[in-house]
């Protein structure tokens, strides 16, 4: 018996394990995947324009299959052919498509010691000092939004996780409230199907989406309208409010939105609050995209009213530049946390529960979660809030600039004036007079841009009529870059047009 495990021990091969005997393999390996990293910064387009079907037919190098062992030097080679070299690169300027941020070198300095340390930030004896770091810049964002001092938060895997707490909570505490029903206990009943939430119409997808996940279905959340700029209506909102209760639902809660997606605007909290608290619904904030806002001077009163919000979504990997994920769940009172606490025997025991030691588990709906605030933390000591505000406020004056270039132009139609750092418009034709014909122009235009590799650009529709959409995020964008994208665009639907 004792023989067999020798043998076996010196057979299997245990120098890649990240240990005190593989310090110079670890050195050695990740500065060569550094070298890769920094000649990816190198590409010269943000896409190579690669097509679905030439990378699909890299089919050798995606196969993890009865492959044989490679060297590190090998499986780099291999992984730069695949992925490396047609990647979409988020800090090449021409990529102004969706809310991806070029990120932050302490961010991935945080990452680096992070991932390689592999905290999991779930109990004391597993996370140590880890726990204080990410509860310091829990309360970092918790007082730059004013939220009492009974608030508290957890870091989650995104917008979409955080919007899904929060509406739990708003789903359990209202049936706990109003009906002495436990939800986490016992499920749902035929109560919780009449319950209704309220969003602007200009919402996240992901607030139906939980909707539907919690058990309340899409049609349980109503959408209510907004004013030209894309900002809930506080009439329409009491107003569809009413009408749930005449037609026998049951409010619970109202999602305010503070920086739509497509449009960057926000929702008035401080109105859509009071309403909250006059009907005794939760008051849930989006802030996804504008929620890092806060750190601003230009956009700090847009958030007036966050401070009396029952929870709040905010996305570090949207606007603080942090790699994928940071993102962070709010909530106004800590007690909150007990509709997604469980006590686990072999985790994190009730016994143990009001101990000197905390457990981050009880606060989020991961078990296994990873140290992402450190990063988050690297970031305010070395970049600091100051010039986190700067280059946030840098895009949305470009983008204001952007604004007024394509105001003055008659090839374009423009949506809004951005409040943030997106904005819609469409190409248009002067000679046509048909949203058919002007939907394909303006789809052509993005998918040839994008395959070319010239410049990334998003679509969204707005009353069934397909627009354009830049998301400014990186602060080194020039008007020179930004007036090009605008020539591309005119010269590629100039195109189309002429030969279509
Ligand atoms: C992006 C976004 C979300 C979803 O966030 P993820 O981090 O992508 O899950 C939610 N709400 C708004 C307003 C967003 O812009």
């Amino acid at each position: 018996m004792l023989e067999t495990t020798a043998t076996l021990t010196s057979a299997i091969d245990t120098q890649q394990l990240f240990d005190t005997n593989s310090k110079e393999l670890y050195q050695d390996s990740i500065e060569k995947a550094v070298e890769y990293v920094k000649n990816f910064l190198d590409n010269e387009t943000f896409y190579s324009g690669i097509s679905i079907d030439e990378l699909r037919k890299k089919k050798d190098l995606i196969s993890v299959q009865n492959t044989a062992p490679l060297s590190i030097d090998e499986a780099l080679k291999e992984i730069k052919e695949l992925y490396l070299d047609h990647a979409i690169s988020f800090h090449n300027t021409s990529y102004v498509a969706h809310l991806n941020c070029p990120v932050l070198i302490p961010a991935l300095v945080g990452e680096v010691l992070a991932t390689a340390v592999n905290t999991a930030v779930e109990t004391w004896d597993q996370s140590t000092s880890a726990t204080f770091i990410e509860q310091e810049v829990i309360n970092w964002i918790t007082s730059l939004f004013k939220l009492p001092t009974t608030a508290d938060g957890v870091f989650t895997s995104g917008g979409t996780q955080s919007n899904f707490m929060g509406l739990l909570m708003a789903r359990d505490h209202y049936a706990y409230k109003h009906f002495g029903f436990n939800i986490k206990e016992n499920g749902l009943n035929d109560i919780i199907r009449k319950f209704r939430i309220f969003c602007s119409e200009k919402s996240h997808f992901s607030i139906k989406k939980n909707a539907a996940l919690l058990g309340l279905g899409y049609n349980s959340v109503i959408p209510v309208s907004t004013n030209e700029r894309f900002e809930m209506e506080p009439e329409a909102l009491v107003l569809a409010i009413e009408k749930e209760k005449q037609q026998g639902n049951i409010p619970i809660a109202v999602v305010a939105t503070t920086g739509t997606t497509d449009y960057g605007s926000f929702d008035p909290v401080e109105t859509i609050n009071a309403i909250a608290k006059e009907y005794d619904l939760w008051l849930h904030v989006d802030g996804a995209y504008g929620g890092c806002y806060v750190v601003t001077d230009t956009h700090k009163h847009l958030l007036k009213g966050v401070q009396y919000a029952d929870s709040v979504t905010v996305d570090f990997h949207k606007t603080l530049f942090q790699p994928v994920c940071s993102s962070a769940f709010l909530v106004a009172n800590n007690d909150h946390f007990k509709y997604v606490s469980h006590y686990a025997d072999y985790l994190n025991p009730i016994e143990n529960k009001d101990n000197e030691f905390p457990d981050l588990i009880v606060k989020s709906i991961q078990t296994t979660r990873r140290f992402d605030a450190l990063k988050l933390w690297f970031t305010l000591k070395v970049t600091g809030q100051k010039t986190l505000a700067s280059y946030l406020e840098t895009v949305h004056y470009k983008a204001l600039d952007v604004y007024s270039i394509l105001e003055n132009d008659i090839f374009f139609e423009v949506v809004h004036k951005p409040a943030l750092s997106t904005i819609v418009f469409r190409y248009k034709a002067l000679s046509i007079d048909n949203d058919t014909i002007h939907d394909s122009i303006n789809l052509h235009i993005k998918d040839t841009l994008f395959k070319s590799g010239q410049a990334s650009i998003a679509s969204t529709k707005l009353n069934g009529v397909t627009y354009l959409k830049f998301t400014l995020l990186n602060p080194t964008i020039t008007i020179e870059k930004l007036s090009h994208i605008i020539h591309l665009i005119k010269e590629k639907g100039n195109y189309y047009q002429k030969n279509n």
